[in-house]
């Protein structure tokens, strides 16, 4: 069942919270072996459910009452141990819930637990984990994408409905491509960053994932909106859910030349296609666009998401949070420490990003970086004088294979292409399940200009309903 018709069933008295959370506490037991969506499951989900069962009760209607959901684990939650996929963390027990959780729960909804993902969300694939990989649903010898595989997975195995993630270059929405689930990136600020493991702060945004638009549009409602404890977070948000049927005929929607290039899989760019012409027989006109800037993008995101994770991370040196390495001194400590309890990736992320940032080579490359980016918002802001949404692939191919890329970072970090731009920009995007290429899941990304979320939600809504929903169940994984 979607999110919202579990919570109605809730707030009509026909269903009650703890079953909910049995029945899905079930599914997890029977897939998670094989797919390794989860690190940690939430002890106290069953009294969660209780306590929601009283408002209820009590007459309260929450909008996502007793709506089981799911957590990237790089958000902390006070009491459940919290990972971010590292070693360093692999014990650590947070005093203290991220806002985006404690307003998911504030509407009804019961965590039932956390979710594998990238070490510090640094990875498309779920391998870079220092808990092994997650699998994809659709196919268990390919990645789920990533960072937030875990989240993506278990929601495209129906093990939750709706589940939290976290997208620095496309973190969301690659993994919703990959798994067949919609994956929303909203405008950065949207959703206050309190409680999110820092990866790079000014890229760093939380959004949820979900199977229909519905759920999505109900979640974002409850997650965004102005938070003191994260100055960067904006003020009111709109109605997500009331925004959802404004009519889209007549909106101008272009797709991105430069992200159909060669390396593009056929059968994307045919889904890309088909879905183009969907959005025509909708009323919105569909027009092509050129933004010759996106070839820096990339190159862009790497220097500024490192530099800024180089910073980030420092405070994990043993002194103040989870693993210490021991050592006959404080210097030799905290260098034991990262030595032992960071994974390569993180560790090449560190020495790109301090490299990037050293006095000498800083103008070189982050101050090159700061200008690529500039350039790329600008390139944009030009496109959506003309163009209401653009459109491109979520990714260029469907999932690849556990272990195809990870000799090589560089086409690991390829498979971000499309997606790195939104966030260098802070636009909002959103992938979409737009059919299969060779039986597997494909997506498309609607982008829009900042603070057009709604927009983005009510086109995919439109497409949602002529295409008899856009989510398909993965087949049940083989048994024994
Ligand atoms: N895959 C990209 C990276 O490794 C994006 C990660 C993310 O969005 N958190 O940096």
């Amino acid at each position: 069942m979607d999110a919202l018709r579990i919570a109605e069933a809730v707030n009509a008295g026909a269903l009650d919270p703890a079953e909910v959370v049995a029945e899905h506490r079930a599914r997890i037991e029977a897939q998670d072996r094989r797919i390794h969506a989860f690190l940690t499951l939430n002890p106290a989900a069953e009294e969660e459910a209780r306590a929601v069962a009283r408002r209820v009760a009590a007459g309260e209607r929450p909008p996502l009452a007793g709506v089981p959901f799911a957590v990237k684990d790089n958000l902390v939650t006070r009491g459940v141990r919290t990972t971010a996929g590292s070693r360093v963390l692999e014990n650590f027990v947070p005093p203290y819930t991220a806002t985006a959780v404690d307003r998911l729960r504030a509407a009804g909804a019961v965590l039932l637990g956390k979710t594998n993902l990238d070490e510090f969300a640094m990875g498309s694939s779920t391998e870079h984990s220092a808990f092994g990989p997650t699998r994809n649903p659709w196919d268990l010898k390919r990645v789920p994408g990533g960072s937030s595989g875990g989240s993506a997975a278990a929601v495209a195995a129906g093990m939750v409905p709706l589940a939290l993630g976290s997208d620095t270059g496309g973190s969301i929405r690659q993994p919703a491509a990959y798994t067949g689930v919609l994956g929303f990136k909203p405008t950065y600020g949207r959703v206050s960053r309190y409680g999110l493991i820092a990866y790079a702060s000014s890229l760093d945004v939380v959004g949820p994932f979900a199977r229909s638009v519905g759920d999505l549009a109900a979640a974002m409602e409850a997650i965004a909106g102005r938070d003191p404890k994260d100055a960067t977070s904006l003020e009111a948000a709109p109605a997500f859910t009331e925004a959802l049927d404004r009519p889209v005929q007549g909106l101008r929607v272009a797709w991105v030349r430069e992200t159909l290039g060669p390396g593009t899989d056929p059968g994307v760019r045919e889904a890309l296609e088909r879905f183009a012409g969907v959005l025509e027989d909708l009323g919105l006109t569909v027009g092509e666009v050129g933004l010759p800037e996106l070839e820096y993008a990339l190159a862009a995101y790497y220097l500024v998401a490192t530099s800024e994770a180089s910073s980030n991370l420092a405070r994990y040196d043993g002194t103040l949070y989870g693993a210490r390495a021991p050592g006959e001194e404080l210097v030799a400590a905290m260098k034991a420490t990262r030595a032992r309890y960071f994974g390569a990736e993180v560790k090449r992320r560190i020495f790109m990003g301090t490299f990037a940032l050293s006095s000498g080579y800083y103008q070189a490359y982050y101050g090159r970086a700061l200008r690529a980016r500039a350039a790329i918002a600008r390139a944009f802001e030009r496109a959506f004088a003309d163009y209401d949404l653009l459109l491109t692939p979520t990714a260029p191919t469907p999932a690849f294979r556990l272990g195809e890329k990870l000799a090589d970072p560089l086409s690991m970090y390829l498979t971000d292409v499309n997606t790195v731009a939104a966030n260098l920009a802070g636009l909002p995007a959103l992938s979409l399940p737009a059919g299969f290429s060779r039986g597997l899941p494909v997506g498309v990304q609607l982008l829009g200009p900042p603070l057009a979320d709604e927009r983005l939600l009510a086109v995919a809504r439109a497409y949602e309903r002529a295409a008899g929903g856009v989510f398909r169940r993965p087949p049940p994984p083989p048994q024994g």
